[in-house]
């Protein structure tokens, strides 16, 4: 089998490699991928460093057409990339392929950016002074990622770095290294200089950890888990580096007693169990007022039972497997204290087999949960849901910001004044009304709030925040 090497300082490298398996279905290895060491990482951060110059000050139609390029390679890949997305993450095909498309409309979004790029020329308060505000790259960006979005989060810090002229460490989750590879390969081919994008693929603890303490890495973005964010911070800090920070979430889906039964239980649906719930804008906290409460929960029921889960790549599948046996084993645990905690498990939650061994679970709703049990405030990441019955709106909003928490939040409703003030009220970066949690745009900012992001927002026009340094320079005329 090829291996899929490292590439520092614009060769493939590396020997050992790490077999890549698919969840759907354990005996079939979608690849060897090599394994980066710590002196590895320390080589392309090296390399980083020695090619920032020339590429920091590279012309913008430089960088539009290599971006560009990527975007049409990626769109015309979908079908071959979706594919092999879903056989190492376990999403379905259908989503596979959909991550893929959000994947190149980001590359095309910010290949237009980088013709975009502009200053402001102001007055100064004293007469004959004039102010010029530019941007100008961050340096040496550290490019970390989680294994659920295996494509869509690598292009959405990709493409913002390259387009605003910064060099890029990026080290993929060990578990998802494929589409990685894959981007990184169109990149290097569309013509990138030599040690612009080093790509470290290896264990976060080794690769990430010798990232996180080197002085020459001037920016780091993270999506992950909370705990490991805390680290890049701590490290950052001490470093004195810019860093964001994407991390967990526990999001509400509110449903009030004037909602649409059908767009609230489809919203739900969605919210909770699809890409098997691993989304960090899922909501596996659905609060529902009490006058639609029992009409909800048997919909939901009904609705839960039409899904289909199996290997990923199977026409007709809802729900692919979870990701590994590791978070199974977190799912069923969940599962277990969630009826230890007295909450009721009304429909789901068994691990099932199919006809090849994958980690299939049926996806699991809790009724009579209260706010306080640790289902509801402990991120799971898995295809498990409870319903928290409220009295009112007033509760449910109270109930939806008792969090530790603020990605996402959403709310199922007909009422106009409870959608504006669910708006303006709900504590979390995004907001959905009659709409899934989960499902944002490409070109609009991401992020959230509280213990869930840090810094600046990702992606669209914001992503500048991050990826560039602000200076502000005074002539006298
Ligand atoms: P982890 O925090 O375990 O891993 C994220 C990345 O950090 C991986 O590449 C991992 O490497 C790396 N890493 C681990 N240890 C270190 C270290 N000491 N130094 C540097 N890097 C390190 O998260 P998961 O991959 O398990 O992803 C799931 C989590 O991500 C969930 O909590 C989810 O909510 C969150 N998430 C948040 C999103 C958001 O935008 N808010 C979006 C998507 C996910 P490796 O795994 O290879 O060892």
């Amino acid at each position: 089998m090829t291996l899929h090497q490292n590439l520092i300082a614009g060769e493939w490298v590396g020997g050992d490699g790490v077999a890549n398996i698919n969840p759907s279905n354990t005996d079939d290895v979608v690849g060897e991928y090599a394994r980066a060491s710590a002196e590895d990482a320390k080589a392309a951060i090296a390399a980083a460093k020695a090619a920032f110059p020339a590429w920091s000050r590279s012309g913008i139609l430089e960088r539009h057409a290599i971006l560009k390029k990527t975007a049409d390679e990626i769109l015309a890949r979908k079908d071959e990339l979706g594919r092999l997305l879903s056989r190492e993450e376990g999403k379905t095909l259908a989503e596979g392929i959909g991550e893929t498309v959000r994947a190149g409309q980001i590359f095309e979004f910010f290949a237009g950016e980088t013709l975009r790029l502009a200053g402001e020329v102001v007055p100064s308060v004293r007469p004959g002074i004039g102010v010029e505000i530019t941007r100008e790259p961050a340096g040496v960006v550290g490019i970390i990622t989680p294994w659920n979005f295996p494509i869509a989060i690598p292009a959405w810090k990709l493409a913002p770095a390259l387009c605003y002229g910064n060099t890029i460490v990026f080290k993929p989750a060990e578990l998802v290294p494929g589409c990685s590879w894959a981007i990184v390969d169109i990149l290097h081919r569309a013509g990138l200089p030599k040690g612009v994008l080093n790509l470290v693929m290896g264990k976060g603890s080794v690769v990430g950890q010798a990232m996180l303490d080197s002085p020459d890495v001037q920016a780091i973005t993270f999506t992950g888990s909370t705990a490991t964010g805390k680290r890049v911070a701590v490290a950052s800090v001490e470093h004195n580096r810019k860093y964001q920070l994407e991390m967990g979430g526990k999001n509400p889906f509110v449903v009030l007693d004037d909602a649409d039964l059908s767009v609230a239980v489809e919203a739900a649906v969605n919210s909770a169990f699809f890409s098997t719930g691993q989304r960090c804008t899922a909501s596996s906290r659905i609060i529902v007022t009490e006058g639609i409460h029992d009409r909800f929960v048997a919909a939901m029921g009904e609705r839960i039972k039409g899904l289909v889960v199996d290997d990923a790549l199977k026409p007709g599948t809802h729900i692919g497997p979870v990701v590994d046996q590791s978070q199974l084993n977190q799912d069923t645990d969940y599962i277990a204290i969630g009826k230890q905690e007295g909450a009721k498990l009304a429909f789901g939650g068994e691990v099932i087999s199919r006809d090849t061994p994958g980690f299939y679970l049926q996806p699991a709703l809790f009724t009579e949960a209260t706010n306080e049990m640790r289902i509801s405030r402990e991120e799971i990441f898995g295809p498990v849901a409870a319903v928290i019955r409220v009295k009112d709106y007033d509760e449910a909003l109270a109930v939806a910001n008792d969090t530790p928490f603020g990605l996402s939040s959403g709310i199922a409703t007909t009422s106009l004044k409870h959608a504006t003030h669910f708006k303006r009220n709900a504590e979390a970066g995004m907001v959905m009304v009659n709409l899934p949690t989960a499902g944002v745009d490409f070109h609009v900012p991401f992020g959230g709030r509280k213990a869930s992001s840090y810094g600046p927002r990702e992606q669209g026009k914001y992503a500048a925040e991050f990826y560039t340094n602000v200076k502000t320079a005074y002539t006298l005329a």
